[in-house]
């Protein structure tokens, strides 16, 4: 028997850390760590003690005697990691926490998405440092509430780690405040030793091809803000009546869109989908999502087990060209070795399962094209077509590089969404990296410019931190890292004074129209959705708009 790492694997790795035998990898002190899709268990090491599945905050590890058919697949791909990656033995050894000098030190964090939580986490351990956490929003936890899909309820388990900080004595919310607004940078860095921006990447990149700008041609970054029930996306509309929708890029963000699209409303009315989002997906004509990939198979940016996931949606057929499964020259030639790195040899293997699948009449469909990039929308007044050419390698390598072709053709669609990366915008006042889209740091502290001098009191987290990538997970040790520099720089003596106290933080926000919201504000808000959902079989029905969120701060729940 062995235990098994299944879908919602967030790569938090905090199993890592409690299993006796070391049989979760990669573990972040290996190479692979901050590129793999998922943590896999050794079965031939692995000796069922159950520790990490206690410990795993997404209920991502299953005894493979309890797997169900769904879930029987990660069985291989749990064991195809060890076939080639060698691993040593032995423990991940704890960190000797440093010992910290008298003094108090007060820090703010600005944005409360997972990546400031990780790092609050860290620092609310120890009772000298407090800290106070801004969000212009009513409510906390960033993409876990915005981002991640309504149907992936378990990734939203992390929100109970979270709820756990920020209940420490130590710990003071202020949601909708905006810094830039209610407070100034300069105000910040008066009243605290340490400011942490972890506001993440908000925007999205553009492809620059004609026609971008029609009526019909979208972000996905907005798509999903709108069906989580974002505020500043909540009154959004997207032109649902065509029978397709193109999806450009084939990441994570470009599955979570295309499934949301095509999935049953009946199935989404069970999550916590913001109401106006499946009101007009009931209306919906959308029954064939096309996802275009400019590259090819080995190089997809989905996870395999997302992708594997699209398996399992009811009345959905996922559609592939075998055809277009072709590998680069270098993966090829890897093939041809059997030396193909396992996680591009899985995304062969389900991607080739996947085209063999006989098809439903009636379904709806999910259609991945690989090698293919669209050159132009066009329409009268709004997208009406989308032309694509097809591309072919150039050179293969690390960065397998592709040219188009004059092979084109068209499609009809009249929604077409942009799935092509998040992109960090800069803050007021703090150095912004123009080609990166990141704060420029070491280790989270924040650089005068790129390759600059440290900018002492000033740290960055998350996406704002290392680039929009990885899941919610993959925050907590960048959480960590930049806690830890925090608490580094306090031991070396290099955090500067604050020259103000903080205590009039709550005061000087109200006086500039702020109505922030605290722990028993978030409380209320946090039940009374919870309470609404409950009668609907549901995880919660979110509030969207900022009036009804504030008012529902101020109420207890019945
Ligand atoms: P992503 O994983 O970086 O994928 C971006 C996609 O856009 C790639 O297919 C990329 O192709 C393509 N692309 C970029 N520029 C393009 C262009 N000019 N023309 C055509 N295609 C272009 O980004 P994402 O999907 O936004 O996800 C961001 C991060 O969040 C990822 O780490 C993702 O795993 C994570 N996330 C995770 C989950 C989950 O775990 N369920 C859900 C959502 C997001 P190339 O590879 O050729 O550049």
């Amino acid at each position: 028997m062995a235990h098994v790492i299944t879908r919602p694997c967030c790569n938090d790795a905090s199993c890592v850390a409690v299993c006796p035998v070391n049989c979760i990898h990669p573990t972040p002190d290996e190479p692979t760590f901050f590129t793999a899709e998922s943590l896999y268990i050794d079965p031939d090491t692995c000796i069922d003690c159950g520790a990490c599945i206690d410990e795993c905050p997404v209920e991502a590890i299953i005894p493979d005697d309890q797997l169900d058919e769904r879930d029987e697949p990660y069985l291989q791909i749990n064991a195809d990691y060890y076939k080639d990656h060698d691993v040593e033995g032995g423990l991940v050894p704890p960190k000797k926490a440093p010992k910290l000098p008298e003094g108090d030190v007060r820090v703010a964090i600005v944005g409360a998405g997972p990546a400031a939580f990780y790092a609050a986490e860290e620092l609310v351990r120890k009772p000298q440092i407090s800290v106070d956490m801004f969000d212009r929003l009513p409510t906390p936890y960033g993409l876990v509430r915005a981002g991640v899909a309504p149907d992936h309820a378990a990734t939203k388990g992390v929100e109970s780690t979270f709820a756990a900080t920020s209940a420490k004595r130590n710990f003071r919310y202020f949601l909708n405040v905006e810094v830039g607004k209610h407070i100034s940078h300069d105000e910040l860095t008066a009243r605290y030793n340490a400011v942490i921006y972890a506001v993440g990447a908000p925007t999205d990149k553009r492809l620059g091809i004609p026609g971008e700008e029609l009526s019909g041609s979208v972000s996905a970054t907005e798509f999903v803000a709108w069906y989580n029930g974002h505020p500043d996306f909540a009154d959004l509309t997207f032109d649902l009546s065509g029978e397709r929708a193109v999806v450009v890029g084939n990441g994570n963000v470009a599955l979570d869109v295309a499934r949301i699209l095509v999935t049953d409303p009946d199935d989404l009315a069970k999550t916590d989908i913001a109401d106006h989002a499946l009101a007009a997906l009931r209306e919906s004509n959308i029954r064939e999502v096309v996802l275009l990939a400019r590259r090819g198979i080995a190089q997809a940016a989905y996870t395999n087990s997302e992708f594997l996931a699209l398996g399992e949606v009811d009345g959905v057929d996922v559609i592939i060209d075998p055809a277009e499964l072709t590998l680069d020259p270098v993966s090829e030639a890897a093939q041809s070795d059997d030396e193909l790195d396992s996680t591009i040899a899985t995304k062969l293997r389900l991607a080739r399962e996947f085209a063999e699948r006989p098809t439903t009449e009636g379904n709806k469909r999910i259609v991945f094209r690989f090698l293919t990039s669209p050159t132009e929308l066009t329409g009268d007044g709004k997208a009406e077509a989308l032309h694509a050419v097809r591309n072919v390698y150039t050179e293969a390598g690390e960065n397998v590089a592709i040219v188009p072709t004059d092979d084109g053709f068209d499609l009809e669609t009249g929604l077409v969404l942009r799935a092509i990366g998040y992109r960090g915008v800069p803050i007021n006042d703090v150095p912004f990296d123009e080609v990166r889209c990141v704060v420029p740091n070491v280790e989270g502290r924040v650089q005068s410019s790129v390759d600059g001098e440290i900018v002492r009191g000033l740290y960055v987290t998350g996406w704002i931190k290392r680039g929009a990538t990885g899941g919610i997970g993959r925050n907590r040790l960048c959480g960590q890292e930049t806690a830890e520099s925090v608490i580094a720089d306090f031991v070396e003596g290099v955090l500067p004074q604050a020259s103000t106290s903080a205590d009039d933080v709550a005061d000087l926000v109200a006086d500039r129209g702020a109505h922030r919201i605290d722990l028993p504000g978030w409380k209320n808000i946090d039940a009374t959705e919870r309470s609404a959902g409950k009668s609907a079989g549901r995880r919660r029905v979110k509030l969207v708009h900022i009036d009804e969120l504030e008012s529902a701060s101020r109420e207890a729940a019945e």
